[in-house]
């Protein structure tokens, strides 16, 4: 897969000044304009967060992707648009993540994967943490251990919302007991921004764990670059490989599927293992307000076809390059290989950066706590091979596409490629036909999950021709 930084992105006249972004009067302005008017805003949260104006809030907008609104007066700090993801402001990722590992001992790279010390694939073996969960039970056994060991004192991490049902939040944990209560990966966009500021209130002193997607983990880094007080503060960052993240009328149509009217949903536990022999058909099943589990609904069908085909997908991770976390200390992933297919108790692939997470993952192997075997780049890269797809090899594609329309987009690191476009033709005038056809569609009643169900039926059969 060809990686380099492109020529062009983020370079055309109408871009604003540099003067204009740093001390202009209105920085939110311009991040709306670079960023979210052109449907670049993965939900992370962070402007809102760092805003010190509160100037900004999240919102759902008309196509239910949660984005920034400007709510109050902008002073012109900039430090929103410095810290976005999207805004190719300040460091790249590459830049971010060769500073931070580039130099450790033993250190490797890949060009998708990032720096990482070692690689290991397998799943905790002592405790609850692989049944609660549904990928080998490593993120949560590591969190837990950061805890206990006091490497930490708070681990941060995605969770529903008691005080919003239907949303989710950064729940803080401080037990490590309360730790495996919060396994299993959100598919919901969960803004950071109240977290940012509860982080920014913390007691002195205070260490914390943060569990953030990749475009987050970047924007963060770059946060603790301009806030010094928040870079003491988060003493370890830990990531999960990230495919794609649907918005709130993807988590509408799940809970429809499961039985559970939107406006009754409490919130959906998306990685339920699945019922049968196939670990890649794992289910999600949402639960009403009142507790009640509703129909667990498998991923195999219509919620991979709309999810494979960018639909009802936040705007910014259509133009993501980042699968593995790159400016995370240790990363945790599914090891989706065919040796693991029909082990539905699932397995862990843990990418370590850092020599910290490295050393915390060594003691759990050698006192037994974890079952873990090297993995080789090959293997890593195979694991991840249909997110990597779409998240680089037709990024290629989309962003050429982009560009022969005389489109903006931000900085990336996978080069436009027509040909890319034009091999995959088919599937992206499948993905245009789809999102034209039911983006906008009403997911509120059983009556509209059967039309909605119509609709993408006839498309499945039309791409089952391809
Ligand atoms: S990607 Fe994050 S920081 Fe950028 S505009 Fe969207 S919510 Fe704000
Ligand atoms: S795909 Fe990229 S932009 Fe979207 S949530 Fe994941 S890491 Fe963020």
């Amino acid at each position: 897969m060809t990686s380099r930084r492109p020529k062009n992105g983020s370079s055309r006249s109408n871009r604003p000044s540099k003067e204009d972004l740093a001390v202009g009067e209105s920085s939110g302005r311009h991040l709306l304009a670079k960023v979210v008017e052109p449907g670049f805003c993965s939900g992370c949260g962070l402007c809102a967060g760092i805003c010190p104006s509160s100037s900004l809030m999240m919102e759902y907008n008309g196509k239910k992707e949660l984005v920034p609104h400007i709510k109050g007066h902008c002073s012109g700090c900039a430090l929103c648009l410095n810290v976005c993801p999207f805004s190719g402001e300040g460091k790249s990722i590459d830049e971010v993540s060769e500073g931070l590992y580039g130099h450790l001992p033993g250190v490797g790279r890949l060009v998708e994967a990032g720096w990482f010390i070692s690689a290991q694939e397998g799943h905790a073996c002592r405790g609850d943490f692989r049944s609660k969960g549904a990928s080998g039970g490593m993120a949560s056994w590591f969190l837990t251990k950061v805890l206990k060991d006091g490497i930490a004192d708070a681990v941060l991490s995605a969770g529903p919302d008691k005080a919003r049902p239907g949303s989710w939040t950064f729940v803080r944990t401080e037990k490590p007991e309360d730790v495996v209560s919060l396994a299993g990966s959100v598919y919901h966009p969960v803004p950071f921004d109240e977290a940012f500021r509860a982080i920014m209130s913390e007691p002195p002193g205070i260490r914390l764990s943060v569990v953030a997607l990749p475009c987050l983990a970047y924007g963060l880094r770059k946060a603790m670059r301009k806030i010094p007080l928040l870079g003491e503060r988060i003493v370890l960052l830990a990531s999960l490989t990230c495919g794609l993240m649907p918005t709130h009328r993807y988590s509408e149509y799940v809970s429809l599927e499961s039985g559970v009217l939107p406006e009754e949903m409490g919130y959906i536990n998306f990685r339920l293992p699945p019922d049968e022999p196939d670990s890649g058909n794992y289910r999600h099943v949402a639960i009403s307000r009142d507790g009640v589990p509703g129909k667990p609904v498998s991923v195999k069908g219509i919620p991979d076809f709309l999810w494979g085909h960018g639909c009802f997908i936040q705007g910014g991770c259509l133009v993501c390059d980042d699968v593995f976390g790159e400016t995370a200390d240790v990363v945790f992933m599914d090891a989706w290989l065919p040796e693991y297919a029909r082990d539905t108790k699932g397995n862990s692939i843990v990418l370590c950066r850092s020599l910290l997470a490295d050393s915390i993952v060594k003691g759990g192997v050698s006192s037994g706590e974890c079952r873990l075997r090297e993995t080789a780049g090959e293997r890593l890269l195979r694991s991840q091979v249909q997110t990597l797809w779409i998240k680089r090899l037709l990024l290629q594609g989309r962003l050429a596409k982009l560009e022969a329309e005389g489109l903006e987009y931000p900085r990336r690191r996978v080069v436009p490629d027509m040909k890319v476009y034009r091999e995959n033709e088919k599937y992206f005038l499948l993905c245009e036909r789809l999102k034209k056809a039911v983006e906008e569609l009403p997911l509120e009643t059983f009556e509209d999950l059967e039309s909605f169900r119509n609709i993408v039926g006839h498309l499945m059969v039309d791409g089952a021709d391809q």
